[in-house]
């Protein structure tokens, strides 16, 4: 490179190696293979983690190890291990744990995803396993010995995560009792045919599910809920929702309540917009109309509309607003059953719902898909679609990213 374009080489840093730091740096070292600019990933872990699949790795089955460098090999990104503890949006910088050498940009993408959000009941941190990939880890090892005695898991929440956690238990380990609690019932968040298909699933599972319950406390081996029962168990998985890294919030960025960054039509920060942000880490501005909910699906999409609005901006062209339309909810139902969910542009279910062998292996096409996408990206090869039903700023439209692949 000559002197004068190092000088002008634009140092772009994503903080996080999940589905959609992941895309970022792939797609962006893709389209700007001959421009003056260094790409680095920062990811806390060397090996990126397929979270839709936690379950299943929770549950003793075999995955794929999938080193970052191999998923960068070819593409010039360069990737650093390690936390990032803190950020400075006025310097343009980032700090890694153990490191006193800030890490400089002119743009950042902010990727750190979410973990599973335990601190709003006392006890579930300190007795309760999650889906995070440590936690999947030790909940792992666990579970084989707790079957072998016929004793008791009990699953809180029965969102998409809990749903697919405690039927993915209850098949690899029939002896176990799986009892789901939840503090709104199945009928609140899918179809009637939907809700209808998961409580049948239970029932041949043998998972009993305690509706309109709420758990106040988490003791060492019982829940305490708000009708004054104690539910005892030996294993408790909480799966009530996803939490974010209060990092933004400390870094003096806009967030929303949860902590996620408010973001712009174009993704970038509303109050710092050198600042990307993507996946589960980052929430529309209100203004925007496009609300979505944490999710692989939103994140991949997300990922492709920060880079290309990075390359945009790298030569100089305008950048594109981000459009998403729901279709699809895909819910495994242990191995051998699956449930899609049939939803309309805002996420709402419909009554169409597609179940049993058909199902899993729908939803097990878009786990690949979701892994495929990225190692086509690698090659250059933009395979990911999705719809621009609604957009967070101009008129919707239904597009292919493929076409700019
Ligand atoms: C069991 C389970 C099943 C799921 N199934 C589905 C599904 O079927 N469909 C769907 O759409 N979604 C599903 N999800 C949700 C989905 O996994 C997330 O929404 C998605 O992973 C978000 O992608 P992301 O890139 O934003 O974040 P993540 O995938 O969470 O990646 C964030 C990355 O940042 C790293 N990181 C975090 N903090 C730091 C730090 N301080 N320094 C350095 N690195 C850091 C993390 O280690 C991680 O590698 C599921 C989640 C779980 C747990």
């Amino acid at each position: 490179m000559r002197g004068e374009d190092m000088e002008q080489q634009k140092q772009i840093v994503i903080i996080g190696a999940g589905y959609a730091g992941m895309m970022a740096a792939l797609r962006l070292a893709n389209q700007t293979r001959r421009q003056p600019v260094a790409i680095t990933l920062i990811n806390a872990q060397d090996k990126f983690v397929e979270r839709i699949r936690l379950h299943q790795l929770a549950t003793n089955q075999a995955l794929v190890e999938r080193p970052i460098a191999d998923m960068l090999r070819g593409t010039g990104v360069r990737f650093v291990q390690g936390t990032v503890t803190a950020l400075d949006p006025t310097r343009k910088q980032i700090t890694l744990q153990d490191s006193t050498r800030p890490i400089s940009y002119d743009k950042l993408v902010y990727a750190l995803g979410s973990y599973t959000e335990r601190s709003r009941v006392p006890g579930a941190a300190g007795y309760a396993f999650t889906l995070d990939h440590a936690s999947a880890m030790r909940l792992r090892e666990r579970l084989p010995g707790v079957a072998a005695r016929g004793g008791k898991v009990l699953v809180s929440g029965a969102g998409l995560t809990g749903i697919e956690s405690a039927t993915e238990i209850a098949e690899v380990y029939p002896a176990l009792r799986v009892e789901v609690v939840t503090s709104d019932s199945l009928e609140d968040d899918l179809s009637i045919p939907g809700a209808a298909y998961v409580h049948e699933t239970f029932r041949q599972l043998g998972i009993t599910l305690r509706e309109r319950t709420t758990i106040n406390r988490l003791e060492a081996n019982r829940a305490l809920t708000g009708d004054g029962s104690a539910l005892p168990f030996d294993i408790c998985v909480w799966a009530t929702g996803f939490g974010v890294s209060p990092l933004a919030r400390q870094s003096g960025l806009r967030v929303n309540p949860a902590g996620q960054i408010v973001i712009d039509a174009r993704l970038r920060s509303v109050s710092h917009p050198d600042i990307y942000a993507v996946g589960d880490a980052a929430s529309f501005a209100p203004e925007s109309g496009l609300s979505l909910r944490m999710a692989c699906a939103t994140a991949l999409p997300m990922a492709v509309q920060a880079a290309d609005n990075l390359s945009a901006w790298l030569r100089g062209k305008p950048e594109q607003p981000f459009g998403f339309g729901y279709m699809i909810r895909c819910i495994s139902l242990g191995r051998r059953r699956g449930l899609i969910q049939f939803v309309d542009a805002d996420d709402r279910p419909q009554p169409r719902i597609i179940t049993g062998t058909a199902g899993a292996l729908i939803k097990e096409m878009i786990c690949r898909y979701a892994f495929e996408a990225l190692s086509m990206q690698r090659r250059g090869i933009g395979i990911l679609w999705w719809s621009r039903a609604r957009s967070a700023g101009s008129a919707p439209e239904l597009t292919a990213a493929r076409l700019r692949g």
